[in-house]
């Protein structure tokens, strides 16, 4: 069947019961994307909901600082603040056509929850969110947002109370309620066609980045960076350029306390290959074989495997991927407010943190795009815990 595969990446390693779910989906999804209306009418949500085009931004300071041209994609002007809505609405449409009422979806810090409860509303569905009680904890905040927003939040009491929890969780309601009942899943992971879909409504954002720096500077960009976590976010701004072979393509995963400590979520580091929510992918594995709890100070990046297109980018070297720690991700957030004025996320200061090591060996002439993925509004608490710790500002 059709791209199911990323080289040895991905598939469908799901219970036999849902493989009828996911067949049913496959076909849907390959049929609506060929239907131009369906576009036209997600580039009209893209535009008067999320606020699209989001802008390419020349960040003069910082330029001025690492030495060649960087521009910011700002993802974090976008409704909801980050661009997992891009996703969230696409797949949401999807469910209406295929006539489903419902709608499922895993959250670890609660921002996925958070834009596919927007997405609900938008469209009339009723929405469950499930998520871990250490996280539903953690992150009151969005909890309360997705009930003003009409979700219901359903707390998860099993394995750490996280995110991969909730992930088994909510694949587990899918296949006893799939008849009315949409998955819909916040990055660019699971089994096919999930990868393939969530790359597919995020593609929006290199769409718009390689023609707004072909405007602004009339060539196509030396290198993009982008966080990964499960990968939605960096697919999505390296979809574009993928067959433009002289654009460097670079993914920053969290090294948390170091990669040394064994306290990190760079999947990718040690290259183990496993099994995990229904992909063939690198994940976070003890040496017993059973999957080892990631960890990072920004919850949107906790997660202990990465996307199967990003494990084949990896292994074929078209992608460079690499990690940086938490105290560089932070420093290096405190530095975008300082020099830009902007509030960047704790995930999207990750691939800012990596443009000292990447500048370099880059000349003024140069250009950089950095995927600002989302604002740091949300993590203000986990910012003032830090630097309290630094002894200040
Ligand atoms: C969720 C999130 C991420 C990580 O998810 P990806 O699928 O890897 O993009 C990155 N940045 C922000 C702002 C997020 O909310």
């Amino acid at each position: 069947m059709r791209n199911k595969m990323y080289g040895e990446f991905g598939g469908q390693y799901v219970a036999e019961s849902l493989m009828p779910t996911l067949i049913e989906l496959d076909k849907a999804y390959h049929e609506v994307i060929k239907d131009p209306k369906f576009w036209e009418e997600y580039r009209y949500y893209m535009k008067d909901y999320v606020g699209r085009e989001s802008p390419l931004y020349f960040a003069k300071t910082l330029s001025a600082k690492y030495g060649p041209r960087i521009y910011l994609k700002r993802e974090d002007l976008n409704h909801t603040g980050a661009h997992k809505i891009n996703n969230s609405i696409g797949q949401i449409m999807l469910a209406k056509r295929m006539g489903k009422t419902k709608v499922i979806a895993e959250t670890g810090a609660g921002q996925h929850g958070v834009a596919t409860a927007t997405a609900a509303a938008l469209f009339g569905l009723k929405c469950r969110v499930f998520m871990g009680a250490e996280d539903m904890r953690r992150q009151a905040l969005n909890v309360m947002r997705m009930r003003m927003l009409g979700a219901e939040v359903v707390e998860v009491h099993s394995g750490t109370d996280t995110l991969k929890d909730a992930t088994n969780e909510a694949i587990r309601t899918w296949a006893k309620d799939a008849e009315d009942t949409f998955y819909v899943i916040g990055s660019a992971v699971g089994p096919a066609p999930y990868p393939e879909m969530v790359k597919a409504f995020q593609r929006i954002i290199s769409e718009e980045a390689k023609k707004q720096i072909l405007e602004k500077e009339g060539r196509l960009p030396t290198a993009i960076v982008a966080c990964v976590g499960g990968g939605s976010n960096a697919i999505g701004v390296f979809a574009d350029f993928l067959d433009d072979k002289e654009v460097k393509l670079y993914g920053v995963e969290a090294a948390g306390k170091g990669l040394s400590t064994g306290e990190h979520a760079a999947a990718m580091s040690a290259k183990n290959v496993g099994i995990i929510h229904g992909m063939r992918t690198y994940l976070l594995q003890n040496p017993d074989g059973n999957i080892k709890t990631a960890y990072s100070i920004s919850a949107g990046l906790d997660y202990p495997g990465v996307g199967p297109e990003h494990a084949h980018l990896c292994q074929t070297g078209r992608v460079t991927y690499d990690s940086v720690t938490d105290t560089e991700a932070m420093e290096a957030l405190l530095e975008l407010c300082k020099l830009e004025g902007i509030i960047p996320a704790i995930e999207s200061s990750h691939a800012l943190a990596y443009l000292p090591k990447l500048c370099k060996d880059l000349t003024k002439d140069d250009i950089v795009i950095v995927n600002l993925s989302g604002r740091g509004d949300k993590d203000v608490n986990t910012i003032a815990n830090y630097i309290n710790e630094r002894g200040g500002l």
